[in-house]
């Protein structure tokens, strides 16, 4: 801060509320004046609103009528740095400003005034009568020299009540104390000793200091094979970070991974890290939003929305998993963590790691390109590499109807329960049966408010919409033609995968993992932890169990339907079948032992499964490169997703109809828009979706142009439009 960044009492300032409003509030400065940046709360109206100083005032209205900042918060002002980036992701998602500010100060009790606890420390004297319990109390405070406790950390420790601790309070024994509530995190050691790495990894390692010590911004992908050894990596990148004095951040892309990664953190640097994901409760927040702003947090690992922390000084973004399509936040700002991390730690003069054992193909296009270094780790550590890849042709299976565990892959896993290893039977389909169609009429259950199916969950004996999380008990009877009896499940979900296996293996110990099945993450991680430990022979499981989760005893995995993904319109269909594939294949054989993964398909020869198989990867990511260039799509062009939603199908229409044709914005940049056209999923919550597609060369001004372009068009007051940039998914 410096001081003309200070504005003094009554200077004019312009104020960015998180109130939906399209432009800054002027008000003045309050007694004692307020920095550039600073946290505020100003009058709007009858109320208060969350504000942050975002320039000088620029007094274009009735000055008497301004009013003043009715106080300035107790928190760091928001850094120039973090005002850039905000304004640029706006700028790139097409996001009100207001909107990207409630991003950025999502942490609970940010108005409050820094709040305090009682803290005991040892006092001043002896008491003159000594008991035991108040010798143990003392020593505690001895032993742990000069450490604070609160009052029930105390009396645990020392195994007495309060009151003997009150009662030396008293007799000034032990002192009280007021101190606040958000404590520092306990300082990580970057020195500790960590794992002899190999050859590679120590090379890679070397290369990802020296970009850190280089102070300057540069994104790194650094690829390896599921257990090579990438987590160790860039630990070393976070120690070298950390040593330097500036601040780290791990992004990963499950909440439920992050356990396991805290316990890996606290290994190597002696304490446990900052969080932030929904998972943590609302004073851990506070305190990680506050510590990450006054230095007391040197690492955070969180989800995508912990690139929005306030960082005083952040030297190193991780993103692990890079390649995950959850990184993409769909609703509200759409944006993706991937993407804006690059931009922030561009802006901050920091370091990308994105880590993947299979990267997007925007990333391996950025190394192609030279905007990123590539490292890579060749080998897994300890076993020797990739499991034994072929296929099942189901072809020539001789598999009954409502049966999907072909006989070869049934041999397969008997042997592996003979031999007391564990097997992994992949689908990625959560609950029973994704479609219930009536025998007597042919009728398919939908969701009243959606435009799909519901999906029956036998173990919460329901029905249930994957769209909108709308769900009700199965009917009895038909709810077209009223027949009873005669509604049937088709398909296989993991649930019903679960009846199947148990039937050709009932001795067999079957575990399920799907996100449904789980109330919080800690169940999930200690149902993990119990497969881990040999806890089941058979897992059956969705896309939950690709991500990152060490099973050292599981040799076999056969993926159900290899080619699920391989239908649909989606462009990166392949890209994505391709990943998830040899994600999931890598969960065999991560130990000594060595392992094969079988891929159940109707078609062994189409291009995707047959690279799978080969292991040709780089071959498959230049054929894949290749396509998309002829495509013109990304990442060698530019394309966003437009939604137009609205109870009112014709309203929507209408307006996407206006909108394809008032398209000279567009066209001036050479861009093409398609549509407009249903949605691929035409009604959500009751709202139907009609998509427009633009499609621009890569060097584009897209964002201009889609600015102009659509607000030519007034909006109806129900009907929303979406704007996504780069759009993963197209729903
Ligand atoms: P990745 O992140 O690529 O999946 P990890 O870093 O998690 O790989 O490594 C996989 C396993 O191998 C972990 O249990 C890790 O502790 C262990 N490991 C990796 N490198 C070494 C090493 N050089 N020495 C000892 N153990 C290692
Ligand atoms: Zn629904």
């Amino acid at each position: 801060m410096t001081e003309q960044d200070h504005f003094d009492a009554g200077a004019l300032v312009a104020v960015l509320t998180t109130q939906p409003l399209d432009r800054l509030l002027d008000y003045r400065a309050p007694e004692g004046g307020c920095f550039l940046g600073a946290f505020v709360e100003v009058p709007l109206g009858p109320r208060r609103v969350l504000g942050v100083v975002w320039g000088p005032g620029r007094g274009d209205f009735d000055l008497s009528r301004i009013r003043s900042i009715h106080r300035v918060l107790d928190a760091a002002p928001m850094r120039a740095e973090m005002r850039h980036f905000l304004g640029r992701v706006a700028d790139y998602t097409l996001t009100p400003m207001p909107a990207m500010l409630r991003l950025a100060t999502r942490s609970p009790g940010l108005g409050d005034p820094l709040s305090m606890r009682k803290v005991y420390r040892l006092g001043h004297t002896e008491p003159a009568r000594m008991t035991d319990a108040r010798r143990r109390v003392l020593d505690v405070l001895r032993d742990y020299g000069g450490l604070a406790f609160t009052l029930g950390e105390l009396a645990e420790t020392a195994g007495v009540t309060s009151s003997v601790i009150k009662g030396l309070v008293k007799l000034d024994a032990v002192a009280e104390e007021q101190s606040p509530r958000d404590t520092p995190y306990p300082r990580l050691d970057p020195d500790l000793p960590g794992m002899t790495l190999t050859g590679d990894q120590a090379a890679a390692a070397t290369q990802l200091c020296v970009a850190v010590r280089s102070g300057a911004y540069g994104t790194t992908l650094l690829k390896g094979v599921t257990g090579s050894g990438k987590t160790e990596v860039y630990l070393e990148a976070v120690a070298e970070t950390l040593r330097r004095g500036r601040q780290a951040l791990v992004l990963l892309p499950e909440i439920a991974l992050t356990a396991e990664f805290l316990k890996r953190v606290q290994g190597r640097f002696g304490a446990m890290p900052a969080e932030w994901h929904s998972g943590v409760t609302m004073t851990e927040r506070r305190r990680t939003w506050r510590m990450v702003g006054e230095g007391g947090a040197q690492l955070v690992v969180g989800a995508r929305s912990a690139l929005y922390l306030p960082f005083r000084d952040l030297g190193l973004i991780v993103i692990d998993e890079e390649h995950d399509s959850s990184y993409k936040q769909e609703d509200g700002v759409v944006y993706n963590a991937r993407d804006m991390a690059v931009l922030r730690a561009s802006l901050t003069s920091a370091q990308v790691i994105l880590a993947s054992a299979t990267p997007s193909l925007e990333s391996w296009a950025n190394v192609e390109a030279g905007k990123y270094d590539r490292l890579t780790l060749a080998s897994r550590f300890g076993a020797a590499e990739l499991p034994d890849m072929s296929s099942i042709d189901m072809r020539t299976e001789d598999l009954p109807g409502n049966r999907w565990i072909s006989p070869s892959l049934a041999r397969e896993t008997a042997a592996r329960l003979e031999a007391g290893e564990q097997s992994l039977l992949f689908l990625n389909r959560r609950g029973y049966a994704p479609v219930t169609i009536c025998r007597a009429c042919g009728h398919q259950i939908g969701c009243d408010h959606c435009d799909a199916r519901m999906v029956e969950h036998r173990f919460l004996k329901r029905l249930v919409c994957h769209q909108c999380g709308e769900t009700k008990p199965m009917p009895a009877a038909c709810p077209s033609c009223a027949a009873e009896d005669r509604l049937a499940p088709v398909g296989p979900g993991v649930e019903r995968l679960h009846e199947e296996a148990a039937a050709l293996f009932p001795d067999a110990r079957i575990a399920v993992l799907s996100s449904d099945l789980f109330g919080s993450a800690r169940a999930l991680k200690a149902k993990v932890e119990e497969i881990a430990a040999g806890g089941a022979d058979i897992v059956i499981g969705t896309q939950l169990v690709a991500k990152g989760h060490n099973f050292p005893l599981l040799t076999l995995v056969g993926v159900i339907d290899a080619d699920l993904g391989l239908q649909g319109s989606d462009l990166r269909a392949a890209e994505r079948t391709f990943q998830l594939m040899r994600q999931v294949a890598g969960r065999a054989g991560r130990a000594e032992r060595p392992g094969v993964a079988l891929l159940q398909t109707f078609q062994p020869d189409h291009p995707v499964i047959r690279a799978i198989l080969s292991g040709d990867e780089e071959g498959f990511w230049a054929a894949e490169a290749a396509e998309r260039k002829q495509a013109g799509v990304p990442p060698y062009g530019r394309m966003a997703g437009i939604v137009l939603s609205s109870p009112d199908v014709k309203a929507a229409f209408d307006v996407g109809g206006m909108l394809a044709r008032k398209d000279a914005p567009l066209r001036r940049i050479g861009a093409q828009v398609y549509g407009p056209a249903p949605a691929p999923i035409a009604r959500i919550r009751g709202r139907h979706r009609v998509r427009l597609l633009v499609k621009a060369a890569k060097t584009a001004p897209l964002q201009s142009a889609l600015s102009a372009w659509v607000a030519q068009v007034k909006l109806p007051a129900n009907l929303r439009l979406t704007i996504d940039i780069d759009p993963q998914s197209f729903y």
